[in-house]
């Protein structure tokens, strides 16, 4: 026998029980989805056994001509879905996709701009936990106040001042369209690079529901797992000039062997990107999305910035004297599956944030619509009711997978 149950019945047990897991909660992680059963087809095939340093055409191992075919496929369809002049499908993450652009074109020590992680940003800009926050010198930018917006003319005042080498842009807890045209102009006003690290919105861009970086940005970048809904990985687009910058920064300078496999999927899941049910899809992804806002709103809840135009809302406790993390305890009792998250101008810690994040692409593949994601907004708020007492979050739990027995997985 070969099949995992017969040979790692361990490993088995533990898959089979995510499987439950991802069938019966609702899912309400925002950086997550559920990949089609051709993606997961590709992303389990026979490609995981080969080796193809290089690019398509120009591999260091021979035998390389079936997973050519594969590569160059993948590199069209991601410049087709993106009008990008140039693509790399190699990167293993979206971490090691944003290492390649910083590679490319800074030295240790230069400036960058980039948004703040307590405002929404990612650790890969520039936190001094991460590689980019002990290689450069980084000036952080955020949200203004007022209106828990990106505050632009506060960016350009730092942009000018600080003489950037280049700006980072995108986030990975901000709930409104970025102006992905002013940020192209800021950057060329002082000079300096524009990367846009569009990981959480590229399913919401390849669909046209949130504006296109591609256009104003010098590179961009993303994951292909959140919104995008494919294999775990990264890409980068960029304009021709930076193409072999770019290539050579990932490999040799960063990578090894690329993952033929997970490129396959990617390849599969920019063509089912491109096809108009896509579109539909993600254009149902902001419908929920603001469903789920004004809905948790009306639960008395306050939404950052008072709603969303995209995937994703981050949820300020306070108003209900809770905490991101007792909430998302009680939540997982109960069935449904979030993030804490501080949020900007938090009062909290970061283990005791005052913010829960909740996003709506997983949710929306499964087939919900906005009457169901109100019903969701409803289980969440009789959840938070019952934080601390597990006898009624696991009497939720139990509606909990009962309602969700109405949608079904993709595969
Ligand atoms: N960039 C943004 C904006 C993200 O939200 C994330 C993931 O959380 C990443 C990059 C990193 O991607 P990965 O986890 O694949 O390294």
């Amino acid at each position: 026998g070969s099949r995992i149950s017969e040979t790692d019945p361990e490993i088995y047990a533990a898959i089979v029980a995510e499987e439950k897991r991802q069938r019966f909660n609702i899912e309400l992680i925002a950086s997550e989805n559920f990949a089609s059963p051709a993606v997961m087809e590709a992303q389990g095939s026979v490609l995981t056994n080969k080796y193809a340093e290089g690019y398509p055409g120009r591999r260091w191992y021979g035998g390389c001509e079936h997973v050519d075919v594969v590569e160059s496929l993948a590199i069209e369809r991601a410049k087709e879905l993106f009008g990008a002049e140039h693509a790399n499908v190699q990167p293993h993450s979206g971490s090691q996709a944003n290492t390649a652009v910083y590679f490319s074109v800074l030295k240790p020590g230069d400036r960058i701009l980039t948004m703040d992680l307590a405002h929404g940003g990612h650790l890969t800009h520039g936190h001094k936990a991460n590689f980019s926050g002990k290689f450069y010198e980084v000036t952080h930018y955020g949200v203004s106040k007022d209106d828990e917006r990106i505050d632009y003319d506060h960016l350009a005042e730092l942009a000018r001042e600080t003489k950037p080498a280049l700006i980072t842009c995108g986030a990975s807890a901000y709930s409104r369209v970025i102006d992905f045209e002013r940020m192209g102009e800021i950057a060329r006003e002082v000079g300096a690079y524009l990367f846009v690290d569009m990981a959480h919105i590229a399913g919401l861009v390849a669909a046209g529901v949130h504006p296109n970086p591609v256009p104003y940005a010098d590179f961009v970048t993303s994951t292909t797992h959140k919104s995008l809904r494919g294999p775990r990985g990264g890409i980068i687009l960029c304009k021709e000039e930076f193409a072999k910058k770019i290539d050579s920064q990932v490999f040799p300078g960063i990578q090894g062997g690329p993952l033929m496999h997970v490129i396959a999927a990617k390849a599969v899941c920019f063509g089912e990107a491109l096809k108009p049910e896509f579109k539909t899809y993600q254009e149902q992804v902001v419908k929920n999305s603001q469903a789920m806002a004004a809905r948790l709103t009306s639960h008395g809840y306050r939404i950052v910035s008072e709603g969303s135009d995209n995937h994703v809302m981050m949820v300020d406790l306070r108003p209900k004297n809770l905490n991101g993390a007792d909430a998302s305890h009680a939540l997982d009792e109960a069935g449904i599956t979030v993030n804490k998250n501080s949020i900007p101008f938090d009062t909290g810690t970061p283990m005791k944030p005052s913010g829960i994040r909740i996003g709506t692409p997983a949710v929306t593949t499964r087939g919900v619509k906005e009457a169901d994601v109100e019903k969701v907004a409803d289980f969440i708020d009789e959840a938070l009711q019952s934080v601390g007492n597990d006898e009624q979050l696991h009497a939720i739990r139990e509606r909990v997978h009962e309602f969700m027995r109405a949608f079904p997985m993709p595969w």
